[in-house]
């Protein structure tokens, strides 16, 4: 069956001419979660010609309640693949290219620039702002998105005079650990959801020049109380082409933070103590053993780790035990991450 773009084609701002422009179009999607399930969908059902899709995850049963795309029976699955699979069953026309990968400073720029847009759908602060440097780099526009519990809010960096990028607005890249991720904070399915859509609305907004494009504006939508309000976001003077004065280069990490072990008494093995800054009830579900300092107060006290020793923080996934490592090597501590987390470790 062929898709059948005639409820959107009825629009002026669209026609024949923009549903062309459409079918030429290239966006790519960092991150398939709760943000990138509905900006793929809505992408796809748009008749956007080609989908880039990139995440280096498998899908978690708990990812579920705000990525409807997937289902249960698909749990352990690698997400490119079957988010590559949910394209296709809605829009069979729409070409895809997967990327099994994490974005990082090695591939950003060259993926980036080969697409028309990014749409930034991931859930930390190192790759928001790695998908920033690596857009203003390439003069592609970038539809950003945050989350949090039951707001967020949404930004758009074009290569124009209008659009600041995230380092206009915070010179100093914020870390990751002082805001909660989905995994622990929480969030509410819809939330994410009501985000993408969003996302998707806007970048569909770029692809066929309509007006509304949050220029010089950040959108925050709190979904407790249904209040919203736009900030002024300018871009600074010295934010100009060719590229924002606070970026320098695309950040690069050793990649040694990360470690691969078949089981936590390798750890010590390599003279690591074992750090688990999992929640109290994450450790009384299934306890590991190991010595118990709960993320936030490790990144509110670093001191709590000894200068002088080694040390490997594990997590159920490995994503906070990461984002607290880059945090507290900033601060001279010599610490790893448990790659995969303890769910990697049966
Ligand atoms: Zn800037």
């Amino acid at each position: 069956m062929q898709p059948d773009y005639s409820r959107q084609l009825l629009l002026k701002e669209i026609g024949a001419q923009g549903q062309a422009a459409l079918g030429r179009a290239r966006v790519l999607i960092v991150g398939l979660g709760g943000l990138g399930s509905p900006v793929l969908q809505y992408l796809a059902g748009a008749g956007v010609g080609c989908l880039g899709l990139i995440d280096a995850d498998a899908l978690d049963a708990s990812n579920l309640h705000r990525q409807p795309i997937y289902a249960l029976s698909d749990v352990g699955r690698p997400k490119v693949e079957l988010a590559q699979a949910a394209v296709a069953a809605i829009n069979p026309a729409v070409r895809v290219e997967t990327h099994g990968a994490r974005l990082d400073a090695d591939n950003a720029l060259g993926l980036i620039r080969a697409y028309d847009i990014v749409v930034d759908c991931s859930d930390n602060f190192r790759t928001k702002f790695l998908i920033n440097d690596a857009a203003v780099l390439a003069h592609r526009p970038a539809v950003f998105a945050s989350v949090y519990q039951y707001e967020g809010q949404l930004q758009v960096y074009k290569p124009d005079p209008q659009h600041a990028c995230l380092r206009c607005l915070w010179p100093d890249a914020v870390s990751d650990g002082v805001v909660g991720n989905c995994a622990e904070a929480g969030v509410l399915g819809p939330v994410p959801g009501a985000f993408g859509a969003l996302q998707a609305m806007l970048c569909l907004k770029i692809l066929l020049n309509m007006s509304g494009q949050l220029g010089g504006e950040l959108l925050l939508l709190d979904l407790t109380n249904f209040s919203s309000s736009k900030l002024k976001a300018p871009r600074r003077a010295e934010c100009v082409a060719p590229a924002c004065a606070h970026i320098h280069e695309l950040a690069r990490e050793d990649s040694s933070i990360e470690v691969m072990l078949e089981s936590l008494d390798a750890a010590a093995q390599q003279g690591l103590e074992v750090i688990d800054i999992r929640t109290a009830q994450e450790i009384a579900e299934r306890p590991a053993g190991a010595r118990h300092i709960p993320m936030a107060d490790l990144l509110a006290n670093p001191r709590l780790l000894e200068p002088t020793r080694k040390f490997l923080l594990v997590c159920a996934t490995g994503r906070r035990s990461l984002a607290a490592a880059r945090q507290l090597r900033t601060q001279g501590i010599a610490v790893h991450s448990l790659s995969g987390g303890l769910q990697a470790l049966r």
